[in-house]
Formats: structure tokens, C-alpha cells, sequence
């Protein structure tokens, strides 16, 4: 219910913007057409909020959205394209890192990846920085629909088996079916205290 009240606040493309570091904050990220911006509508149940990735070259921004008074999403910038100049990457990569390291009402990050790609080397670059600041991260294996349910479940076995730890929990999901809401919203839940 609470999610569902999404609304945009601002969009960041330097530290000095960032809203005031108070309350809870969780994190999206993903590489670039994994789904993310699609699992965010499909979490918030608005068709529109978060701007799908039809044109990639858009200026790198963190996007938050209010939930209310003291509970924000961040819709961290896709990455990814491998045509992207290094310093695009470089700039990118310091902007990210800075808030994930130094953000201190950071919840959690809930981490999208494709069913079919997943555990790519962004990945575990994500997966390292929230371990060095000891933030959770929640994995969404996003496009779940693409593979039978059985097929599904036993890349979810393996990879729970082989990356599942305390601090990384992985579920299957489906933007495009609303297939695991329920249990990204409990993970919001817990992490936002709603
Ligand atoms: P982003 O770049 O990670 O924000 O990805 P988008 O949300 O823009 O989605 C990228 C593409 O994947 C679009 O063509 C979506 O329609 C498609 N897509 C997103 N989620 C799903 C899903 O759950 N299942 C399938 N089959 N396609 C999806």
C-alpha cells in the first residue's frame, strides 16, 4: 500500500544534490535492460514511473522517489553499454560508489538481473561494494517467464546455492507476468520498516 504511493521527487548527478542522508532508502540497480526500471513499476503497481531504457544514452542520474516523509526508492542508472566511453563508465562508477558507500539511511539494494544472465561481472562489482559497507542485497531474477517453472526453480536452487548468503537473498520474479511481488514487497517491508 505504502509503495503504491510511489511519486517522483528528484533527479542527482552530483553528491551535493542527494536529499538530506534521513530515514530509509533501498536501491535499484541492474545492468542496463535487465528489466529494472520495469520490476520498480511492477513493484509500485504504476505503469510509468520509472522510465524504461528505450533510449540508452540518457544522462546518468540517480532517480528517487518519495514514499513518504522519510522513505525513498533510488532508481540507481542502468549500466552496461558496452559502447559507453570509459570515462562515461568512470563517472558512472563514482557516483554510484560514493552514495552506496556513504549512504547511511541505505536499507538495502535490490539487485535485478536477468534470469538468463545472471551473476555478471557488473554484478558482483555491486555485490562487493555492499559487502565492504555491509548493506543486504536482495536479488531479483527478473524475466523468470522466459524459462519453464521447473527450468526456473532449479537456476534459483543453484544460485542460492552457490552466491545465497545472509546478506544476499535471491527470489525469482517476472515483471512481466507480476510473478514474486509478494516477496519483494516483504523484503521492502523489512528493510523500510512498513
Ligand atoms: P531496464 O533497462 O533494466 O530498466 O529495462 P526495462 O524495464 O526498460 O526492460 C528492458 C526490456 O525487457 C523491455 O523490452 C521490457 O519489456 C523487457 N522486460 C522487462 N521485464 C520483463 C519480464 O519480466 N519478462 C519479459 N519477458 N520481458 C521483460
Amino acid at each position: 500500500p505504502l509503495l503504491r504511493r510511489a511519486a517522483y521527487r528528484l533527479n542527482v548527478a552530483s553528491p551535493a544534490q542527494l536529499p538530506p542522508d534521513e530515514g530509509y532508502e533501498v536501491a535499484f540497480a541492474g545492468r542496463s535492460n535487465v528489466g529494472k526500471s520495469s520490476a520498480i513499476n511492477a513493484i509500485v503497481d504504476q505503469k510509468g514511473l520509472a522510465r524504461t531504457s528505450s533510449q540508452p544514452g540518457r544522462t546518468q542520474h540517480l532517480v528517487f522517489f518519495d514514499l513518504d516523509a522519510e522513505r525513498r526508492l533510488v532508481d540507481l542508472p542502468g549500466y552496461g553499454y558496452a559502447r559507453a566511453p570509459e570515462a562515461v563508465r568512470r563517472q558512472w562508477s563514482g557516483l554510484i560508489e560514493r552514495y552506496l558507500q556513504h549512504r547511511q539511511c541505505l536499507r538495502g539494494i535490490i539487485l535485478v538481473m536477468d534470469i538468463r544472465h545472471p551473476f555478471t561481472d557488473f554484478d558482483r562489482m555491486m555485490l562487493d561494494w555492499a559487502a565492504a559497507i555491509e548493506r543486504p542485497v536482495h536479488v531479483l531474477l527478473n524475466k523468470a517467464d522466459k524459462l519453464s517453472r521447473g527450468a526456473g526453480l532449479q537456476v534459483l536452487a543453484r544460485l542460492r546455492r552457490d552466491h545465497g548468503t545472509q546478506q544476499c537473498s535471491i527470489q525469482l520474479f517476472s515483471a512481466a507476468h507480476k510473478m514474486g511481488i509478494d516477496e519483494a514487497h516483504r523484503k521492502l517491508g523489512e528493510w523500510l520498516e512498513i
